[in-house]
């Protein structure tokens, strides 16, 4: 008798539980899906689509992150592009920073996923807290990037949290290089 009581609830709650899954499953389904597995992944920072902030990807200075943060190195990479020339946003994000910085002129973006683009040298044209689509116009293009002298360039950078990524990355090439140690492999270079 107990054993039939017992079924009689265990059918009364799975009713119960069918019912309500039926009211909220409509919600459910329009829930935004979790993000892709890959989003995470630290050799695919992209979330896309991402473009080239100055038109042709020529690149004249690679990434070069120091093996300590605290030592010189490249945090970026330097694109060929020609002073007053537009740069454009490599994806879609909300600016975070867009002035000058020690002389020169640098604007932010922060895209999905927590990754930051900067971009400098660069007259502003967006101001901190707008939201930009991949491919607007940013600034334009200032000459005087020491890495590359005698000619223009843009430097490029990309983040998440506090680690420096290769930007190519962004565009499908580049090399993913975790904590730079000292004593690395030159074949890692
Ligand atoms: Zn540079």
């Amino acid at each position: 008798m107990r054993q039939l009581h017992n079924a009689i609830i265990v059918s009364l709650i799975t009713a119960s539980l069918l019912a309500v899954a039926a009211i909220v499953s409509p919600t459910i389904a329009r829930a935004e899906p979790p993000a892709p597995e890959q989003a995470y992944a630290p050799n695919a920072p992209a979330s896309g689509p991402w473009r080239s902030p100055v038109g042709a990807l020529d690149l004249l200075t690679r990434f070069d992150p120091p093996p300590e943060p605290w030592l010189p190195g490249h945090r970026g990479v330097d694109l060929a592009a020609g002073p007053g020339l537009p740069v454009t946003a490599a994806g879609a994000g909300t600016v975070v920073f867009a002035d000058d910085l020690a002389g020169r002129g640098v604007v932010s973006i922060v895209h999905d996923n927590g990754l930051r683009t900067t971009y400098e040298p660069v007259e502003p044209l967006v101001a901190a807290g707008e939201t930009v689509t991949a491919g607007q116009t940013i600034g334009r293009l200032q000459p005087g990037h020491t890495s590359c002298p005698g000619r223009a360039c843009l430097h490029l950078g990309l983040k998440r949290g506090p680690l420096y990524l290769d930007p190519m990355l962004l565009f499908g090439k580049g090399k993913v290089r975790l904590l730079p140690r000292p004593g690395r492999a030159e074949a890692e270079r």
